[in-house]
């Protein structure tokens, strides 16, 4: 069954991360909040594990590169210099009779959706930060935002993070944080939230003499994001990149190339690679008096750097992960009977389980070996226990969250002292001495 054929891939995604507990609605319980997701223990893990991936590959791996962790909340001073406060703005216009609010270039010619009415207010500007107070008094002075990019802290740390961690051009600051938008139209579950997580990258280059010379590390840098597609497990064949021309793009940005994704809905964008020339380091350093350039050790030239940000959206990351790994294939069940396999092919670095320990009863001997098997292997990785249902369910409900291998504790097991593993791909099984059962599937989960 061809994924990309599929017109329920959606559904099926909503529903099974409802189900298992990797995605749910927010704030339920009171009728929801618009919008809104919560991760369940699955969704979690795996959100916690493409966040580890994406920081060992570009922070851990690379010299090139250090991290930072700033405030949600920053100075306003920062969205003043930033541009936020007087550019990030949508266009908005109201239905006259219902009142509903659409974003003036996504509307068109269409009728209200809502009411059917065709009468709209002239387009007015809605920032989409979201405002809150410092401190107890609601007033101007005390009004501040929560952040709407990840990214200004990096310019903003930049002196401070050349000094202490002695940063020598080109370099990387990296970050993984909450940004927040008002979204006018948020929506197609967890694509366009108004709470959710970035990755970026804000890497500093020597300012280039010639287009070649930032073009080379812009070109390294879609490079690096291809890659990470693959690692990630992001189906490359429905990636797009496109080059967005000058009057889309934003007011600091040079060159920008969005990568889209065939979301099921359309293909929009995943992740997005701008080449911000020296905008921001100037734009900081003119609006707070301080000296942002870089000063070359050996020469003494100051210089304001320039900068190419590749810029990541977790939940985007989990949706493309989740809509390329779901799989079903035919299969045959203990009866022999034909039916639908369904498999979350994750690459087993982001699997919420990496392993789970299934014994085939609930008789004592079994679950006493298969719970101490569980507890060494729960010192390295994250575990799964099951005991109710028969195997074969047992398997398939492991393969839907993608868990890349099952152990079984069987009768054999008390007299061996060994254990069934099953790949969750090929469903091939081996039987593995519990004393070199940690170390084998570490290699394996390795590989
Ligand atoms: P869009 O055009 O879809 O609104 P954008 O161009 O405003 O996105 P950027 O400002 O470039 O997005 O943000 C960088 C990345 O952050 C995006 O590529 C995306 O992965 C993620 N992102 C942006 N807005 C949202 C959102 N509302 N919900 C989830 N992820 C988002």
């Amino acid at each position: 069954m061809a994924k990309e054929k599929d017109p329920n891939l959606m559904e099926k995604v909503i529903n099974l991360s409802r189900n298992r507990g990797f995605i749910f609605p927010g704030s339920e319980i009171y009728g929801g909040l618009a919008n809104s997701y919560d991760l369940g223990p699955l969704g979690t893990e795996l959100k916690r594990n493409i966040k580890d991936l994406w920081w060992k590959t570009f922070v851990q791996k690379r010299s090139d590169v250090v991290g930072i962790n700033a405030g949600v909340i920053m100075s306003t001073l920062v969205w003043q210099a930033s541009g936020h406060l007087e550019n990030f703005n949508d266009l908005l216009v109201e239905c006259k009779k219902c009142h509903m609010r659409f974003r003036a270039d996504e509307l068109g010619k269409d009728s209200c959706s809502q009411c059917g009415g065709n009468d709209f207010t002239k387009p007015t500007q809605f920032n989409a930060m979201f405002k809150t107070n410092l401190g107890p008094v609601e007033s101007k002075e005390n009004a501040v935002y929560l952040r709407p990019e990840t990214a200004q802290a990096m310019f903003v740390d930049f002196p401070e993070v050349v000094r202490s961690a002695r940063m020598k051009l080109p370099f990387g600051i990296a970050q993984v944080g909450k940004a927040f938008r008002n979204e006018i139209t948020p929506g197609n579950f967890i694509f366009r939230l108004r709470e959710f997580e970035q990755m970026e990258i804000e890497y500093f280059i020597e300012p280039p003499k010639t287009k070649k010379d930032w073009e080379k590390y812009f070109d390294l840098w879609l490079k690096e994001i291809r890659k990470w597609i693959k690692l990630v497990g992001i189906d490359a064949s429905r990636v797009k990149e496109v080059d967005i021309p000058k009057d889309e793009r934003a007011h600091y940005s040079e060159r920008t190339v969005d990568i889209e994704f065939e979301y099921p809905f359309g293909q929009k964008e995943l992740y997005g690679l701008a080449y911000r020339t020296d905008y921001d380091l100037k734009a900081h350093q003119k609006h707070s008096g301080k000296n942002l350039a870089y000063k070359d050790v050996k020469s003494g030239k100051e210089v304001i750097p320039h900068v190419i940000e590749p810029s990541f959206g977790v939940e985007r990351t989990m949706l493309a992960v989740l809509l390329s790994a779901y799989s079903e294939e035919k299969a045959k069940s203990a009866k022999g009977e034909e039916e639908v396999r369904v498999v979350m092919k994750l690459p087993k670095a982001i699997a919420p389980y990496k392993v789970a320990v299934l014994p085939l009863s609930d008789k004592p001997a079994l679950t006493k070996i298969a719970s101490k098997i569980r507890g060494d292997l729960q010192e390295r990785f994250v575990t799964d226990y099951d005991v109710t249902q028969s195997i074969g369910k047992r398997y398939r409900r492991q393969d839907e969250i993608g868990t890349p291998y099952c152990v079984t504790v069987d009768f054999d097991s008390v007299e061996d002292n060994k254990v069934t593993v099953r790949d969750r791909d090929t469903m091939k099984q081996e039987r593995i001495a519990i004393a070199k059962l940690g170390e084998y599937l570490e290699d394996k989960l390795n590989a």
